[in-house]
């Protein structure tokens, strides 16, 4: 049992996390059960398993949840709100703690966003995810010395087929670009 000093930013933590989920205001009402942390899939690779992550939250560990990798481990399967006995919204209070985390600059402890932020690119420009593009721009701007390491991989998945070495745009990319540009400004002024 780990101990939770509450400190004095505890209210305006909650107060920021409520703000940015739409039902976030449950989150008071968690009471422990762990069925969250049981039914997660990425549970073992969390600094703090969700119900740990949102006693933090509830004792105001505003840097010390932030900078954590929970909510980057976080792969939204949603199988903890659909068993929160508490109704509470977990998965987007991830995403919520996400963009938190990004604003305030502490998520620099992992390669998620970095990952995050090469996916999103080529949404924006194929209209799906692009493997071979994902993988070789993740690396080469990230972690250049690793790529070595990976081609085995992306050498076995090309051969048995599932991995394109040449993307495909959707059809009507351009409705796609414009529901995410919307929804970019929309996230902008909000
Ligand atoms: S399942 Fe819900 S009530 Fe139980 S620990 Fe997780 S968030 Fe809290
Ligand atoms: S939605 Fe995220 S936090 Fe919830 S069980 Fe799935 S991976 Fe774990």
């Amino acid at each position: 049992m780990i101990t939770i000093p509450t400190d004095e930013r505890s209210l305006s933590f909650l107060d920021e996390v409520v703000a940015d989920t739409p039902g976030g205001e449950r989150i008071a009402h968690c009471m422990q059960c762990g069925s969250c942390s049981g039914s997660c899939p990425n549970g073992p690779d969390m600094d703090y398993t969700p119900r740990t992550l949102f006693a933090l939250i509830n004792a105001g560990q505003r840097e010390r949840v932030l900078s954590s990798n929970t909510m980057w481990c976080c792969v939204s399967c949603y199988a903890c709100t659909t068993r929160c006995p508490q109704d509470i919204p977990i998965t987007d209070i991830m995403y919520a703690l996400k963009r938190l985390s990004l604003r305030e600059g502490l998520a620099g402890g992992t390669d998620a966003p970095a990952l995050a932020k090469t996916f999103t690119g080529l949404l924006d420009k194929y209209g799906r995810s692009f493997e071979f593009g994902l993988a070789s721009r993740y690396y080469l701007f990230n972690k250049p010395l690793s790529m070595l390491k990976m081609g085995p991989l992306g050498l076995s998945m090309f051969t048995k087929g599932r991995m394109s070495l040449v993307p495909t745009k959707i059809r009507q990319l351009d409705q796609l670009q414009a529901i995410i540009k919307k929804a970019r400004q929309l996230g902008e002024t909000s």
